[in-house]
């Protein structure tokens, strides 16, 4: 049983940051519509991806695909193409996957219940809180990063938000403070304070609305929280790279689909050692069966993933002619490569391509 000084904590917490979130909140796109698809498509891209950044991309995917229908019934491909530069290129072919099954099972509409929602491909729990609370007010906790970082300073929680305990208990917390009837907005709030003012550094508390309500703050120990055990460093790996020319045009390779950029486009590579470029490239161009008459060093980029650090080693590798290889592939010229969904680590190594 709560006594009655938490109660009055707790009411005060939910109106302070209603009120506080009706005057202070961010005109965002997503924000003008309680479509649970438009919510949908925002949270997904909004995954570790900056709102900054997130803006354009929504404004025209949305303008792309207005509802889950054209989503389900456009090609992965063209998906995959609206969503280049975002990154993490399975959140799109999940969200195409989540479109398909809507639109086939749900006529178009994104279920309203936790039971249906969470079996849709890319929703995890995180994501069907996110839905069930701000497109259909329903008292769904919605915990991310920043909402763990909230409550974990609120109700001093000295707990490791990295271990799923910690994460089931601050989920229970949050759903035990939405206020009946205020799940949207109090979803919102949340994510809008960790946002703006309780950041993970130098958090705003003078100008907090919950200043009078927070455990941390009145112990001074704010910025000690929360507490989380440390990531393990991306894996460092040299990469060899062949691109393949023939009279100016390159191969481009389409990667199997279920790979870390699985099917969009990209060039041949290999994980090797450094001091064995040689051999990792003989490795690849034998299984090119396109003969190769000449290779030389384009240079070397890096590119840094959640759990990859690779090191790239690029080579220019002239074919004889443009053959067929056993792999989905075409043989692109300098100006179509417009026509192709490349990730931002294949992008890299066009852009070192000298024409
Ligand atoms: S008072 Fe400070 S630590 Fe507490 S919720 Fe507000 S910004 Fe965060």
């Amino acid at each position: 049983m709560m006594e009655e000084k938490d109660v009055n904590i707790k009411q005060k917490i939910q109106q302070n940051l209603l009120e506080w979130f009706a005057k202070n909140k961010r005109d965002l796109p997503w924000r003008k519509t309680k479509d649970g698809y438009k919510i949908w498509v925002s949270e997904i891209m909004l995954q570790q991806t900056r709102v900054d950044t997130v803006i354009e991309y929504y404004n025209r995917f949305i303008d792309r695909f207005p509802t889950v229908k054209e989503l389900a019934q456009a090609e992965e491909q063209e998906v995959l193409k609206y969503w280049q530069g975002l990154g993490y290129y399975s959140r799109a072919r999940n969200l195409y996957k989540g479109a398909k099954m809507v639109w086939e099972k749900y006529g178009g509409i994104l279920p309203d219940n936790m039971e249906q929602i969470k079996k849709i491909p890319g929703i995890g729990p995180y994501t069907a809180g996110a839905i069930l609370s701000i497109a259909y007010n329903l008292p769904y906790p919605a915990v991310d990063g920043n909402v763990l970082r909230v409550f974990s300073r609120i109700l001093d929680i000295k707990e490791d938000i990295a271990q799923p305990g910690t994460v089931r208990y601050i989920q229970d917390k949050v759903k035990e403070y939405i206020p009946s009837g205020y799940a949207s907005e109090f979803t919102e709030s949340l994510m809008e304070l960790g946002a703006l003012i309780c950041t993970p550094i130098s958090p705003l508390c003078l100008v907090c609305p919950l200043y009078h309500q927070c455990a941390a703050r009145q112990k001074g120990i704010q910025e000690k929280l929360p507490i989380k055990s440390k990531k393990v460093k991306p894996k460092r790996m040299h990469m060899v790279f062949c691109v393949i020319r023939s009279e100016e045009k390159i191969l481009l390779i389409k990667n199997a689909s279920n790979g870390l950029v699985g099917g969009m486009w990209g060039f041949m590579g290999k994980e090797g050692h450094p001091s064995q470029d040689d051999q990792t490239l003989k490795l690849m161009l034998d299984d090119l069966n396109i003969p190769v008459q000449h290779v030389q060093k384009l240079g070397t980029v890096r590119h840094i993933f959640t759990h990859m650090d690779w090191d790239m080693h690029l080579y220019m590798c002239e074919a004889l002619y443009q053959g067929h290889i056993g792999q989905e592939h075409e043989w692109v010229g300098k100006e179509e490569i417009e026509n192709y969904p490349l990730p931002k680590v294949y992008q890299k190594i066009w852009e070192k391509i000298e024409w």
